[in-house]
């Protein structure tokens, strides 16, 4: 049997061309990337963040809008970095320390992203891997803590300058009085509490200019599912999602007291990072004892995939903590503290140096209009004072002796020697003079 000669000339020559196209990457790998472990993995993933990004853009029908193929011509970037950070290994001797870091960076982004695509389109998928996925940047020990900052400031100005931030946030409980509980022993509602401080931390958020999603129900009328609230957050592709609580502890009244802020069991050091910026200024705002930060397997903490956290600003049936929660100014603080934290978080610059303008300063044209009526009876009631001349009997001492004797002759009547001669009343003295 023969092999004939242009199957092997197709054979050989293929076989040439992948040899020299794979030597070639290696040897260009090498030299560009160095060692660099888990790249390949790397590659992999961004691969799978197009594909998944595709089926996205395809169900959002956007799949050749700008931002689409923005973003995947931002990919071929990524490996320009990985490249930077090898070359900074290689004159610093760091022994690929930066490049492994900067890999494990992307890889744990990409992953997250490969999520949220996937989270779009309405695949379901364990949220442990998310939460493992988020831990990848930090869980290496031979990341330093240089190194962990650096990664953290690469974070920052991604998500604060080229993105939007998105924020999911959302008041505890609702449908007043539905799930038992959730009350102060005095029968108020735990989400009347909540919801002024999301109300507040709401304005605050959007005047940063950073995007914001509520997901309970605004009016409190229903409770939506736990669920629903993460699953809205998810899809939404929040930054990151805060949930407002107020404790109990006993349900009836006590001496309990103070604030506290969770993240989700396991080491999560984004949402650390914005527990203790939001717990500082929330323990300000309340000026109730420093619970401090805490752990828990909170269904908003476990099932949401970006960066949580769950407040809990103090105890309903706590007979020190509900003085507080009954001023609004308090709320209204505590939903400014949150607002703050996040910005700090994020790098947000402080837009609110601009102070904001309080609701009751602003008049339309009508209040506007009726004011400038009011001016009006003011100032000609001022008007009349100025004009009216003084009304006592008793004239000036300089003129005492004068008026005095004019009156005693009955050229005067002895009244309002302050008043201003007329003419007439001239001619009339000028008469009594004669006779
Ligand atoms: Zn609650």
């Amino acid at each position: 049997m023969t092999i004939p000669l242009q199957n092997f000339i197709e054979h050989y020559l293929s076989h040439i061309w992948t040899g020299i196209q794979f030597g070639d990457f290696e040897v260009t790998k090498l030299y560009l990337f160095g060692e660099v472990r888990f790249l390949h993995f790397l590659l992999l993933l961004m691969g799978l963040d197009i594909i998944t990004g595709l089926f996205k853009a395809w169900k959002n029908k956007e799949l050749w809008s700008r931002d689409s193929l923005f973003g995947y011509a931002r990919k071929l970037l990524i490996l320009v970095v990985v490249i930077l950070a090898n070359v900074i290994d290689q004159i610093l001797s760091l022994g690929g320390a930066v490049a492994y870091a900067t890999v494990l960076f992307y890889i744990a982004s990409e992953g997250l992203s490969i999520v949220e695509n996937l989270a779009q389109v309405g695949v379901p998928f364990p949220t442990v891997i998310v939460k493992k996925l988020k831990n990848i940047n930090f869980s290496r020990k031979d990341v330093t803590e240089e190194n962990k900052e650096e990664i953290i400031s690469i974070d920052n100005e991604k998500r604060g300058k080229i993105d939007l931030v998105k924020v999911a946030i959302d008041a505890g409980h609702g449908g007043f009085g539905v799930t038992p509980g959730k009350r102060s022993p005095a029968n108020e509602y735990e989400w009347d509490f909540n919801n002024k401080v999301v109300v507040s931390a709401i304005k605050y958020l959007k005047a940063y200019g950073i995007d914001v999603l509520r997901l309970d129900d605004p009016t409190g009328k229903t409770d939506v599912s736990l669920t629903t609230r993460t699953n809205k957050a998810n899809a939404w592709g929040a930054d990151i999602l805060i949930s407002c609580h107020h404790n109990a502890n006993t349900g009836k009244w006590g001496e309990w007291t103070g604030t506290e802020t969770y993240t989700y069991v396991g080491k999560w050091t984004d949402a650390e990072r914005l527990a203790g910026l939001v717990q500082k200024r929330l323990v300000n705002a309340y000026g109730l004892h420093d619970r401090g930060l805490k752990k828990a397997d909170f269904h908003m903490l476990r099932e949401s995939i970006m960066t949580a956290i769950l407040i809990e600003c103090g105890y309903m049936d706590s007979t020190i903590d509900i003085k507080k929660m009954r001023d609004d100014r308090v709320l209204e603080a505590a939903g400014k503290a949150v607002a703050d934290a996040v910005a700090e978080y994020f790098g947000i610059e402080d837009k609110s140096s601009k102070p904001i303008e309080k609701p009751g300063e602003e008049i339309d044209m009508k209040e506007f209009e009726e004011l400038k009526k009011e001016l009006a009876v003011l100032k000609k009631e001022v008007a009349k004072k100025q004009d009216k001349p003084n009304d006592s009997h008793t004239p000036d001492p300089a003129h005492a002796k004068a008026w005095k004797e004019a009156t005693e002759a009955g050229y005067v009547d002895g009244k309002h020697p302050h008043h201003p001669l007329t003419r007439e009343q001239y001619a009339t003295i000028r008469l009594r003079e004669k006779n």
